[in-house]
């Protein structure tokens, strides 16, 4: 089946009793059971919830992969997959990592045992050099926020099995229906469903979706241990919001390729950054491994004093935090997502003062670059 029909049909299936086409939000703590020892496979919520497997289903299939698992934020997910390692175990992280990630593991996941580093996994030998003896796991983002910066996912793949390393890719950004990580042998794909997925800025959550068994049954475990699941409602949601996604997705592409168009020949923008764009260092690498580019640019205009008065010129773009909702947003990363990354460390990765970041939403796209042109006079 191909993905907008996978999105609407896969993990559910008419309701037993009533034939309801909805799968129904399961509300309930825990199961009855007939007789003692005779459960109906549903013993306590926190292990198993009938909403909550449709949308894992659902969520494994749409990245074509065997076994989902979902969360109560994109952040839990992440703390459950490093769950998987133990004290001593060294970790590859992409530098230019989501702030919530790098914080977890340098302020929480450090003080546990565990050795990080962060590197351009965006260049493979910097990549390959930074394995050492006992480098357990290699965590990526691409591609990466702000800097929409690319790592070769085939290459990592390749790698992880060489190397006998887990691999996970955060893979919010694309959402599964530009970019899908385990086609590549990539072992692990992250999503902060909070994002696209979810799309309608409603809902914290996350996934978790792999092939591999052993990786699964180790998931399953500490989900249940762990247990930072989410609620039926917010899986009710997050399933509803699954079935538009190839179209929505289509919309966000669609509207930022049009927006590129008029910043690129806007003599006031100084650097202007999207996968889709010829000028995108690595647009060919992009193109074999996505399959569109999503609703996310990044584009510097100058100054401080002039990426203050482009946001506040914006009148259909709200000045928030957060991404991939169906409403478009513009965000200030060095004020805003960023501000407590070190000055000189943000402008290693171009991360300036100057720098906006757009989350293009599916509104009608000449109302959008009309909101853009006249954001635009003000620089
Ligand atoms: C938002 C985000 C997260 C964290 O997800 P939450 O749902 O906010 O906990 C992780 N990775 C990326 C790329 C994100 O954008």
């Amino acid at each position: 089946m191909k993905f907008a029909t996978k999105q609407i049909h896969a993990g559910q299936h008419p309701e037993e009793t009533t034939g309801a086409v909805i799968t129904p939000i399961f509300q309930t703590s825990t199961y009855s059971n007939d007789k003692l020892g005779e459960s109906k496979g549903f013993d306590y919520g926190r292990t198993i919830n009938p909403t909550r497997s449709a949308l894992e289903a659902n969520l494994a299939s749409l990245e074509n992969g065997k076994y989902g698992f979902c969360f109560s934020s994109g952040m839990a997910a992440v703390q459950t997959v490093i769950n998987l390692f133990k004290p001593g175990d060294h970790v590859i992280c992409t530098n230019n990592v989501y702030g919530g990630t790098y914080r977890l593991y340098e302020q929480v996941m450090k003080n546990y045992g565990l050795e990080f580093s962060y590197v351009d996994t965006s260049d493979n030998d910097e990549l390959k050099n930074s394995i050492k003896p006992n480098t357990k796991f290699i965590y990526v983002e691409t591609p990466t926020n702000p800097m929409l910066n690319i790592t070769d996912l085939k290459n990592l793949g390749k790698l992880g099995k060489e190397k006998n390393i887990i691999t996970c890719v955060d893979n919010t950004f694309m959402s599964p229906y530009f970019q899908n990580p385990l086609d590549f042998g990539i072992d692990i794909v992250l999503h902060s469903t909070t994002k696209y997925i979810n799309g309608h800025s409603d809902v914290i959550g996350g996934c978790l979706v792999t092939s591999d068994d052993r990786i699964a049954e180790k998931l399953k475990f500490l989900q249940n241990s762990v247990g930072s699941v989410p609620s039926p409602f917010d899986c009710w949601l997050v399933l509803r919001s699954t079935k538009t996604l190839a179209q929505r997705m289509r919309a966000h592409n669609e509207n930022a390729v049009n927006i590129c168009k008029v910043l690129s020949s806007d003599k006031k923008i100084v650097k202007l950054y999207y996968p889709g764009l010829e000028s995108h260092p690595q647009h060919e690498l992009a193109k074999s491994q996505m399959s569109g580019s999503g609703g996310i640019i990044s584009l510097d205009v100058g100054s401080y004093d002039k990426a203050v008065s482009f946001c506040n010129s914006l009148k259909i773009f709200q000045i928030a935090e957060s991404l991939g909702g169906v409403e478009s947003l513009v965000c200030h990363p060095v004020s805003m997502t960023h501000g407590s990354v070190p000055k000189e460390l943000r402008e290693k990765f171009g991360l300036t003062d100057g720098l906006v970041r757009l989350s293009v939403g599916i509104e009608d796209n000449d109302d959008l670059i009309a909101d853009i042109e006249n954001a635009l006079k003000s620089l």
